[in-house]
């Protein structure tokens, strides 16, 4: 007999694995669905390293303690100064994709199918929005479910089922360009000015350092302009250095015979970058450990929901009733054009909400954005694609998902925020605004 699922996720990055935990933690019967063999996204198939901030600025108090916490237990001990003696809070892919396993074994409410992509889905009308009835797996076939959730970070689902969406920027739809990354060990820190690579002061005078070594090779004409930088940040143990250092501009996620041939390109200039990177004398024996498998591509559809978060939302510290995540990372928008990163803080509290109409679908009755595909424009993106906001915009995905399959009847607006935040507090969520049980 098959099963009947509360709740479908499609795709199995950091977004959609935590919608696919709370839902089951709150009693929901589960079905995560990844197009790839192994579950994991870019968080494990193209290692980032950096745990971005999740730290109120005043106060260092962490506005994330949910799921997050279980996945990067280290980056809690870190409190936000950036002095040079703090730890660098950083993670080993590994140890996260064993997490990610973890976890998801635990929960007997999940069922995962992996190696299929969600490629068709059915809808029918549901008073003056439509519904969605099932989703098409690319071997198993149409599998209903009450609610689903989007977690292919691209909105893959969220279109398949009609919803409209915006990508890159406003005036011509350019998207920021994807990385290729990189680990290398082997090196020797002794032959650094700061041996100290897992830390903040380590980090800087290390890349200082590197950057000289680009410059070098920039002035002799043996350096391409795909490598934009250096970038490396040291896994928890110093053993790694993860390189964030190459540019392939024009990347369209929904295109995947051009993103096939942005990973060729970003591959040979990973090889043109640690041959820059050798002539460093403390890398010249460094191995080149490994090159991440996917192509980390940082920006895809953005599904229009019932509210449209916005760069100024963020960078004003907005507060909303219906907030159920928030966040402080930056904003961090890698130039489309090619030129230099811009990078801004959140003033202040550094801290802005996350509203659950961002999250709702915008003429979807039964679909929840569990990942970076949201409601927002191209600024408040480049904030809250982090995976510290992308794992608690995932957590509470999940919760209201859980809460709309079982006490709804499916429909997503017909659940109290305050009744997210209260399944979200009691999981141990940061959260702000009141909160009560469902009636
Ligand atoms: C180069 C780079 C560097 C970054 N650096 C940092 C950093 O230092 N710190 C930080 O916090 N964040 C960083 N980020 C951002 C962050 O890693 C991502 O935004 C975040 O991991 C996205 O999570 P997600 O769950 O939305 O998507 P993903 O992790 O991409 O997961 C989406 C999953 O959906 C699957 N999928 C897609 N389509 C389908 C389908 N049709 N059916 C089924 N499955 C499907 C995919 O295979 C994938 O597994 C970086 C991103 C990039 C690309």
């Amino acid at each position: 007999m098959s099963t009947t699922y509360d709740v479908l996720v499609a795709g199995a990055g950091c977004g959609g694995i935590c919608a696919s935990l709370q839902a089951a933690r709150q009693g929901a019967k589960v079905l995560l669905v990844e197009r790839e063999a192994e579950i994991g996204g870019t968080g494990v198939h193209s290692p980032v390293a950096l745990v971005c901030k999740f730290q109120r600025r005043d106060t260092y108090e962490p506005i994330n303690l949910g799921l997050h916490r279980e996945l990067f237990p280290e980056a809690y001990a870190w409190r936000g100064e950036f002095d040079d003696d703090d730890r660098l809070p950083s993670y080993d892919h590994r140890d996260l994709a064993r997490r990610y396993l973890e976890l998801l074994a635990a929960e007997p409410r999940i069922d995962i199918r992996t190696g299929q992509a969600v490629t068709a889905v059915a809808t029918e009308a549901d008073g003056p929005r439509q519904r969605i009835v099932s989703a098409d797996l690319e071997r198993d076939g149409p599998v209903p479910a009450r609610v689903f959730v989007d977690g292919t970070a691209n909105g893959d689902l969220s279109a398949l089922a009609g919803a409209r969406f915006k990508v890159g920027r406003d005036a011509d739809g350019a998207m920021m360009p994807a990385t290729l990354t990189f680990g290398v060990s082997g090196f020797d820190p002794s032959k650094l000015r700061n041996p100290r690579v897992t830390t903040w002061g380590g980090y800087r005078s290390l890349n200082d350092e590197l950057r000289q070594t680009l410059e070098k090779a920039r002035a002799a004409g043996e350096a391409p302009p795909g490598l934009y930088g250096t970038g490396a940040f040291a896994y928890p143990d110093g053993s790694i250095l993860l390189f964030n250092a190459n540019h392939v501009r024009g990347v369209d996620p929904r295109d995947p015979e051009g993103v096939a041939a942005a990973r060729a390109e970003a591959r040979a200039l990973v090889e043109h970058s640690f041959a820059v990177i050798r002539r460093h004398p403390a890398f010249a024996d460094a191995r080149l450990e490994f090159v991440s498998d996917r192509l980390g591509v940082r920006e895809g559809r953005r599904i229009t929901g019932d509210y449209v978060l916005t760069g100024e939302d963020c960078l004003g510290e907005a507060r909303f009733d219906d907030a159920v995540a928030a966040g402080a990372y930056d904003i961090d928008v890698h130039d489309p054009d090619g030129g230099p990163t811009r990078l801004q803080r959140i003033p202040n509290t550094q801290v802005y909400h996350i509203p659950y109409r961002s999250l709702r679908a915008a003429g979807l009755t039964n679909l929840l954005l569990g990942s970076r595909c949201i409601s927002g424009d191209f600024v408040a993106h480049s904030s809250y694609r982090g995976m510290s906001t992308i794992t608690a915009i995932g957590q509470a995905a999940g919760g209201a998902a859980a809460l709309a399959a079982t006490l709804a009847g499916g429909d997503t607006r017909a659940v109290d925020p305050a009744w997210i935040r209260h399944e979200l507090h009691r999981a141990g969520q940061w959260t702000e605004g009141p909160r009560h049980p469902p009636p």
